[in-house]
């Protein structure tokens, strides 16, 4: 299959007096985009205007500049995975995907052939007479994504793939949408909302918050440089740690290490995530004072934090602390010693917070 660009423009869904979708305008090429947001941001809205399912009051949909906007859903080469699969109880997995088919007016020949080859290439041939009821939780999401391939799809949409499945299978789903995409060059768009499904599954990032888009860029450059707390939050696995910049002591310049037009004294927070860290070995501690202190050197900020639980997550210590009364949470790679934790976080994983608003202190 050829490389294929899916295009919506200027997308707008309302119900009544709510705005799902605020003219919105994704442009997604064959790989996976994921489209991630908190509940109620419009993914699911998204996902069923591509999919012809919903009309929107503005806006068009363009597959490689054909205008599909008014086709019906099974004339769009469009498969949508919903979160409960939607698969027919009582027919064997094999007449599930004869079934995707029925509209398709094919030879018996080729249907035939186009479902082995579907359900050899997901590797579920042995349970081609089974019922659904009689599948595991991820042999019935194969046999999903099986009725959306037997339609040879140009676009896959899928609602929460990953939400349902343990650590597992969640690798194995993964790997399965990657080679979808990348095997079977389709465009692949799923609505995610776990941060390490994100940065795992993704080639590409859209971030929804109340039916607008927010950002749009690689994850990797999303999870560096999110530009709005709603989508610094939604790419954090482990949270984010925030600070009044009014705690940090005198010696923290901040003509040094703040952008110009910061003024110390407003409302703003320094943030980073618990995995920013690095954490000084003893003797190295640039900091005396204990639970508390703070030197900008070197282009990183060190920080001497009060420790007060800790927990051998296996190659790592997750350790809960305090820096002036304010809770923090770093990801170090020894165990503290006497309940004091002196930790390193470099400028490029530093963010000043105004508002919703996230600056990158080494982008900025
Ligand atoms: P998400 O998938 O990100 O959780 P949705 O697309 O489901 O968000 O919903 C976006 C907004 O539109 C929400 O405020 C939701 O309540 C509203 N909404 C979605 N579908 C309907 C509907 N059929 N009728 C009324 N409101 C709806």
């Amino acid at each position: 299959m050829e490389n294929s660009k899916l295009e919506a423009q200027d997308i707008c869904v309302r119900f009544g007096s709510v705005t799902a979708l605020d003219a919105l305008s994704i442009n997604c090429k064959t790989g996976i985009t994921a489209v991630v947001g908190p509940s109620g941001a419009g993914k699911s809205t998204l996902l069923r205007v591509l999919a012809g399912l919903e009309k929107p009051v503005t806006g068009r949909v363009v597959i490689d500049s054909h205008d599909i906007s008014k086709l019906p859903p099974h004339r769009r080469r469009i498969a949508y995975l919903t979160q409960d699969y939607a698969l027919y109880p009582q027919h064997t997995v094999r007449k599930n995907l004869e079934a995707a088919l029925a509209s398709e007016k094919l030879p018996r020949r080729e249907r035939n052939e186009r479902i082995d080859s579907v359900l050899d290439w997901l590797e579920i041939s042995e349970f081609a007479s089974r019922r659904p009821g009689q599948l595991s939780g991820g042999q019935r999401q194969r046999v999903a994504i099986g009725r959306a391939l037997v339609r040879q799809p140009q676009v896959l949409l899928l609602d929460e793939p990953l939400s349902q499945l343990d650590v597992g299978l969640k690798v194995q789903c993964r790997d399965l949408l990657n080679r979808i995409a990348h095997e079977q060059q389709c465009i692949v768009i799923a609505a995610l909302h776990e941060p390490l499904d994100t940065l795992q599954l993704a080639d590409w990032v859209y971030v929804l918050g109340e039916g607008k888009l927010l950002r749009s860029a690689e994850p990797t450059a999303v999870y560096r440089d999110p530009r709005s707390l709603l989508a610094a939050e939604l790419l954090s696995p482990l949270g984010i740690n925030w600070i009044d910049l009014g705690l940090f002591p005198g010696e923290l310049s901040p003509v040094e290490l703040l952008p110009g037009d910061v003024l110390p004294g407003k409302c703003e927070q320094l943030g980073f995530r618990p995995e920013a860290i690095s954490d000084v070995a003893q003797g190295d501690y640039k900091i005396d004072a204990p639970g508390g202190g703070a030197v900008y050197e070197d282009g990183e900020l060190h920080m001497n934090l009060q420790v007060d639980s800790s927990r051998d997550i296996g190659d790592a210590f997750l350790v809960h602390c305090r820096f002036h009364d304010v809770p923090l949470t770093v990801r170090a790679a020894r165990p503290p010693v006497n309940s004091c934790l002196q930790i390193r976080v470099p400028k490029s994983r530093l963010w000043i917070r105004e508002g919703d608003r996230i600056r990158s202190l080494e982008n900025d």
